[in-house]
């Protein structure tokens, strides 16, 4: 990630107060990490740094309004836990007629999708 996108997350981070000042900091160690096109998934904000959906979801769309990530849909089989790709770039993009590879169930993309985030800032 560039220097001063850096810069920015820091500061809106600061003023937004959705995280705590350690958490802030963990997350910046932690986003700056990840490259150009890839995942972001919420979950492991969550398990890393101890914060709640609601608080990951409020960051990541925080930085998605700063144009660092953008939102992507992954489909998510309910009955199984098998995550089944590919990721979708718009809800839109989902088959309406989709079938769990694992389990054959069948899934509907508004109750079996996840938005995750993929890293879109050099
Ligand atoms: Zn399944």
């Amino acid at each position: 990630m560039l220097q001063n996108t850096l810069f920015s997350l820091k500061m809106s981070l600061t003023s937004s107060q959705i995280l705590s000042k350690g958490n802030s900091a963990k997350f910046i160690e932690l986003i700056q990490r990840y490259n150009k096109g890839e995942l972001v998934y919420p979950g492991v904000l969550i398990r890393k740094l101890g914060i709640s959906q609601t608080q990951a979801y409020k960051v990541l769309d925080m930085l998605k309004e700063q144009g660092i990530l953008e939102i992507n849909y992954e489909v998510y089989c309910h009955e199984c836990s098998q995550f089944k790709g590919p990721i979708y770039e718009t809800f839109g993009k989902i088959p309406e007629e989709l079938d769990c590879e694992c389990c054959g169930v069948k899934l509907d993309p508004l109750n079996n999708s996840i938005v995750i985030y993929k890293m879109i800032a050099d």
